[in-house]
């Protein structure tokens, strides 16, 4: 199988005709200055030089704004500077992010023109109140519409969500879970909503009138979302928002981060946590007080399954008084688990 990279390039806020209260994209992309087709090609090629990989699958990728929401001409100026390298098969592929109610029929076939293969939607949450509290400019309808024009032009869907929205329950972000698995979307992103400097929200936040969830909660949260996607084995390419100099420790002078369930491995604190429930899950089955057990699972789960800094295991000893081995084997599929009894209580 190929190896897949990406070739990130961010389109800061250009573009967005909104200003959704928890967002400063100039924070997030970490970038304010408009992109030319010389930068793109400037990234591409920095790129390629570095990714040693002979056989290897490449993809440009459009992030941090929206990218149909930009004037056709620069959408157009930006796509065709990925050209020439899909010609030359140096570029195998493009994805772009964008709104919901940024993407109509024309805009869909001039994606297609440009070889664009995914597109992926800031849906956020699909409640209607939610969403017009956060000032996203668009409504649960407008996903669905969206997400169905895309997968009939044939582009792989992507969808992102947040966690933490202002007044939004656990309950309603597994209601937009499940209302996403419905529109079948390939590959989704989960974000814990973090309290940016400059935004609405941080203002809110210092007036009190927001609580950000804490990094617990916010695990709790995605955790059961995770479990609904990966039943219906749509892949979660990504938990939490990707670790920048200024996404950074809200305790850290250079951080944007005012507050909010910040972690720089927010990923492996959830599915760690899921592991955590399963192995707990297994022990109780066994009709005995276990003492000692032996856990046996692919190398590729190994570190979920000792948990950052080793806290499954401490909290198995600490909470259910267990000892645990693990050992790798890799004739067991990754995301499953052998459990072998060593030691129990008469
Ligand atoms: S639509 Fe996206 S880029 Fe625009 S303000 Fe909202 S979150 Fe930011």
């Amino acid at each position: 199988m190929k190896k897949e990279y990406i070739i990130p390039i961010f389109v800061p806020h250009l573009g967005c005709p909104n200003n959704c209260t928890f967002c400063n994209q100039k924070k997030i992309s970490g970038q304010t200055k408009m992109v030319t087709k010389q930068d793109v090609k400037d990234t591409i090629e920095y790129y390629l030089k570095n990714f040693k990989d002979d056989h290897k699958y490449v993809e440009v990728a459009f992030f941090g704004g929206s990218f149909t929401a930009i004037e056709k001409e620069k959408q157009e100026e930006l796509l065709e500077a990925v050209q020439e390298y899909i010609e030359n098969k140096k570029v195998h592929s493009i994805r772009v992010s964008t709104r919901p109610d940024c993407i109509d029929k024309d805009i869909l076939k001039r994606l297609k023109k440009y070889h664009v293969k995914t597109i992926e939607l800031g849906v956020q949450s699909t409640n209607n109140y939610i969403l017009s509290r956060c000032k996203r400019g668009h409504t649960g309808e407008d996903v669905k519409k969206a997400s169905k024009l895309i997968r009939r032009y044939g582009f792989v869907l992507g969808h992102q969500m947040m966690v933490g929205l202002p007044e939004s329950t656990k309950q309603d972000e597994i209601n937009t879970a499940k209302e996403l698995i419905k529109l079948k979307p390939e590959i989704v992103r989960i974000y814990p909503v973090l309290v940016i400097k400059d935004t609405e929200l941080a203002e809110e936040y210092q007036r009190g009138e927001y609580t950000p969830l804490t990094v617990g909660q916010a695990v709790e949260r995605c955790k059961e979302i995770v479990d609904l996607f990966n039943r219906k084995k749509i892949t979660v390419i990504r938990i939490g928002l990707q670790n920048t100099e200024e996404i950074t420790d809200p305790s850290l002078k250079e951080s944007s981060v005012v507050a909010g369930p910040y972690h720089p491995a927010f990923r492996q604190l959830v599915e760690s946590s899921m592991w955590y429930d399963s192995i707990v899950n297994e022990i109780k089955k066994v009709n005995a007080k276990v003492k000692k057990v032996k856990i046996k699972a692919n190398d590729k789960n190994v570190n979920n399954i000792i948990g950052h800094k080793k806290e499954n295991i401490t909290k198995l000893k600490e909470v259910y008084d267990v000892d645990v081995i693990i050992e790798k084997d890799d004739n067991i599929k990754p995301g499953k688990f052998e459990m072998e009894i060593l030691e129990s209580y008469e």
